[in-house]
């Protein structure tokens, strides 16, 4: 894998430098809507660390994934206020059709 980009657009959203539908946001993680929607809700999840994608995230620090994946399940509860079933997936590499190397899970509510 390539060295983390810190030009790619969730690090830009991130740091405020493009806008974004933020839906929430604590220390760990941030969740926006998708700019393109697969679903009635079509959320992105993402780590407030520089990991390309959800191998590195799990490889990588294990009390960071305990608090991020604490915080996808809060970001989960406020997004999904009708608690309706739901998607929640993580295209891992370019041939999965990552196009965004920031990790990020997408939440999809039909
Ligand atoms: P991937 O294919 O990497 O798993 O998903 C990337 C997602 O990011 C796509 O669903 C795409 O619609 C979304 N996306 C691309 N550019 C932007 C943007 O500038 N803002 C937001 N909110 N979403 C974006």
């Amino acid at each position: 894998m390539n060295k983390y980009d810190t030009n790619n657009i969730f690090a830009k959203i991130l740091r405020t430098e493009i806008p974004s539908d933020m839906l929430y946001e604590d220390e760990y993680a941030a969740s926006f809507k998708d700019i393109n929607p697969q679903a009635k809700i079509h959320a992105l999840i993402i780590p407030k660390k520089e990991y390309q994608n959800i191998s590195e995230l799990l490889d990588g620090d294990k009390e960071f994934l305990s608090n991020f994946m604490k915080s996808v399940s809060k970001a989960i509860k406020k997004i999904n206020v009708k608690n309706e079933d739901f998607q929640l997936i993580a295209n891992n590499g370019e041939n999965a059709g990552q196009e965004i190397f920031h990790m990020h899970f997408h939440l999809l509510i039909d």
